[in-house]
């Protein structure tokens, strides 16, 4: 049994190059996730000078633990857009999605990508309370002339529609990376992004040891760090969840329940048959003994073959924050806040965020724009996101010794909360805070990491940073400083 994605064990990337240079670019994308690669394929034609940078391998962040369906029923998501915005942007969001589907599986014919690419009957099942919405959102669907159809039997209510596909995404990532190389764009892996400074009319992007010049900037890192004004916690929240690889076999199909406890299940074929089941979501806030939520997945099934768990961003009005970050200014784009189903909705950032570098239309720009949500349109779900943020802050301050930190102590070193944790005989010392912004960190049993409960930034044992949004190490050197990330630096 391994704790790692079914993915991740299949995943050969060749051809990693570093940066090795300063770089002079008019477009730099930070992120080599969905969002960055499938960018990137969009502007394979274009006569700017771009380069992609990846802190670790491509598609090694959030894209590798996905459960790779490729969907557009999701869940109840076109009944709560329509309650919180209304049924034209319901229904534009709906359009969207079909049409990335429609557009991901055409780039994977094109291309020839073989990514385990299965067409399969997609089931949205409802909790007795959600009936009436799930009939809602069936009657939407089938307005726009989507044939779907309603199951209702004993107690159990679903709808289901079968253009539906699901893939192995780090397969269609990596065949991403290839086709981008062989048009020779230009991908630099292991290269981290820790500082930017904003000029007149181009920014600095710094490495350890490079600087990188540009005009414009894509920010496709999935938890967006590099932000002034920096308003993301409250437009957004995190939820995490639990999956497992089993090999049991599943019929040809996905589903998934319409709202918490969510239940994910979806069948994969490689080799062998396995079932593929996601259980156990919460707030990244909430539950934050590794061990239990483990334990609550391991005993569902048997045969387990690879367990993992992922993070993804839930925005205010359930729908992607995508295209300029300030006003009518194309040099700071964004892609992200996917509400955990970003294989369509990173590839649309692909097309709307190179449609906006190439200054062409798009006709999602105005829906996905993330400058639409504000404290005036959404009071309640501000101040919602406000309090957790201030309460998982100060909960983890007050309370930082938790029930099975039995080799941790965490003690007071010249006004700085170091937690020493003793491995095998050696000693690991960290500051007990995330440079992000400051909460406190709570040590993960299970992956041996200190994570963030805030905003989901992981630290290895040494205490080096293994994901964001920090963009900075927590190794304790008695000597050295704590430093905290740094938002764009307007010079
Ligand atoms: C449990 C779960 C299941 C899911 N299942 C599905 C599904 O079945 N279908 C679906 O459509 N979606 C699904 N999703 C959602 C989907 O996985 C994500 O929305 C999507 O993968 C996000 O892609 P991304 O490219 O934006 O982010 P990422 O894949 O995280 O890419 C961002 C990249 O940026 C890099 N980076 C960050 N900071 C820096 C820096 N400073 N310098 C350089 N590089 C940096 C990171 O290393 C990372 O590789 C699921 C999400 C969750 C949580």
């Amino acid at each position: 049994m391994k704790n790692k994605s079914i993915w991740e064990s299949e995943y050969i990337n060749k051809n990693v190059k570093k940066l090795n240079k300063d770089l002079d670019l008019d477009v730099l994308i930070i992120g080599g996730g969905l969002t960055g690669l499938s960018t990137l394929y969009n502007l394979r034609h274009s006569k700017l000078k771009i380069a992609l940078v990846e802190e670790n391998l491509v598609g090694l962040g959030t894209t590798a633990k996905t459960t790779g369906k490729i969907n557009y029923l999701q869940e109840l998501i076109y009944y709560d857009i329509a309650k919180k915005c209304n049924v034209q942007k319901s229904l534009l969001y709906l359009k969207s999605q079909v049409n990335a589907t429609v557009e991901l599986i055409k780039i994977i014919k094109k291309e020839k990508i073989a990514c385990d690419l299965e067409q399969v009957t997609s089931f949205v099942y409802a909790h007795q309370k959600d009936l009436k919405k799930l009939q809602y959102q069936a009657n939407l669907l089938k307005k726009v002339g989507i044939d779907v159809k309603e199951h209702y039997q004993d107690n159990a209510y679903s709808i289901s529609v079968s253009n539906t596909f699901v893939f192995q995404p780090l397969k269609y990532i990596l065949a991403l990376k290839n086709i981008c190389l062989n048009n020779k764009q230009h991908i630099y892996e292991k290269t981290k992004i820790i500082k930017i400074e904003k000029y007149a009319n181009y920014y600095l992007a710094y490495t350890d040891k490079y600087k990188i010049k540009t005009k414009k900037i894509v920010l496709a890192c999935h938890y967006p760090n590099f932000l002034i004004p920096y308003f993301m916690p409250l437009k957004v929240n995190i939820e995490k969840s639990y999956i497992t690889a089993s090999l049991n076999k599943y019929k040809k199909e996905t589903t998934i329940t319409s709202s918490l406890p969510t239940i994910s299940k979806r069948y994969y074929q490689n080799k062998n048959s396995y079932l593929i089941y996601l259980n156990n979501s919460s707030k990244i806030s909430d539950n934050l003994n590794e061990k239990n939520c483990y334990d609550n997945i391991l005993n569902k099934h048997s045969k387990i073959k690879y367990w993992w768990k992922n993070t993804d961003l839930i925005t205010i009005d359930k729908m992607p924050y995508i295209g300029r970050v300030y006003k009518n200014d194309d040099s700071l784009l964004i892609g992200t806040g996917y509400n955990t189903w970003g294989m369509t909705n990173a590839s649309l950032a692909g097309s709307i965020l190179s449609d906006i570098l190439l200054n062409k239309s798009n006709e999602y720009e105005k829906l996905f724009d993330p400058l639409r949500i504000n404290f005036f349109n959404h009071p309640l779900s501000i101040l919602k996101n406000c309090y957790y943020n201030i309460l998982s802050y100060v909960q983890n301050k007050i309370i930082k010794n938790k029930p099975w930190y039995q080799n941790i102590q965490i003690k007071n070193i010249n006004g700085q909360s170091i937690a020493t944790y003793t491995y095998k005989n050696k000693k690991y010392q960290v500051y007990n805070k995330c440079p992000h912004l400051g909460c406190s960190l709570v040590f993960n049993e299970v992956d041996q990491t200190w994570d963030c409960p805030c905003h989901a930034s992981r630290f290895n044992l040494a205490g080096k940073c293994i994901k964001g949004p920090s963009t900075y190490d927590i190794t304790y050197k008695p000597n050295s400083k704590f430093k905290y990330n740094k938002l764009i630096i307007k010079k």
